[in-house]
């Protein structure tokens, strides 16, 4: 039991376990992380990797930047607090996600390397695969994308604390995959991870 868990609360087990859980469902959970600057990609790849598997009949699930700040995470912000808190929560849904089985595809900038070991860990703890993705786009072309217009505000001053121009951005040191999507296309960025995912004994070896 989590030592930081309040007293009086008592963790039920419930009747089924992960592995009978899995098999009768024909599924295998885990979680791909996808992190790195606004405009590298991650959105992108993420749904296209979503699709992919979704069409071979995998249960996958997206958790995008964006639409966790418009519910669960609607509270909070951009200080280091409230992005580690963001980052925090995020990789608790991700578990449970993962443990019911799906292929959670989580995408989110994640700058700070502590937050995303965090998350890293909290699979680790429960047993559960954690792929962690570099998407790697040098920020001069994520800025020239700018697909959300938001380099622009960053430079025009009505933004602040944006990652890449005035808040840090930590590389993975030693993360499980890289993508370079300044030469990679999109399909083939899909390819890589359905490769890792397959090593990863979470999709099967043969498309069906
Ligand atoms: P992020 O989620 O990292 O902020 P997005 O996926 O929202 O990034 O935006 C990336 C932009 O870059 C999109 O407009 C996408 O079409 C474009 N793009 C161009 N080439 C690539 C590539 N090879 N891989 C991923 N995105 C690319």
């Amino acid at each position: 039991m989590d030592a930081r868990a309040p007293a009086n609360l008592t963790w039920h087990e419930g009747r089924v376990t992960r592995e009978e859980r899995w098999r009768a469902l024909g599924c295998r959970g885990g979680t791909v992380w996808l992190t790195g600057l606004s405009g590298s990609g991650k959105s992108t790849i993420a749904a296209a990797l979503e699709a992919e598997l979704v069409r071979r009949g995998i249960s996958a699930y997206r958790l995008d930047g964006d639409n966790i700040r418009h519910g669960l995470n609607r509270d909070l912000g951009f200080s280091a607090a409230d992005r580690a808190e963001n980052i925090r929560r995020i990789a608790e849904v991700a578990r449970l996600l993962a443990e019911a089985g799906c292929i959670v595809i989580a995408s989110f900038i994640s700058p700070y390397r502590t937050d995303r070991e965090a998350a890293r860990r909290l699979h680790a703890e429960a047993g559960l695969t954690f792929i962690e993705v570099f998407i790697d786009a040098p920020t001069a072309l994520c800025e020239q994308r700018d697909p959300k217009g938001l380099y622009r505000k960053a430079r025009a001053g009505e933004l602040a604390a944006f990652t890449g121009i005035d808040a840090p951005y930590e590389p993975p040191i030693n993360p499980d995959l890289v993508l370079r999507t300044a030469e990679l296309p999109v399909e083939a960025s899909v390819e890589r991870l359905l490769d890792r995912l397959r090593k990863a004994g979470l999709v099967q070896a043969a498309a069906p």
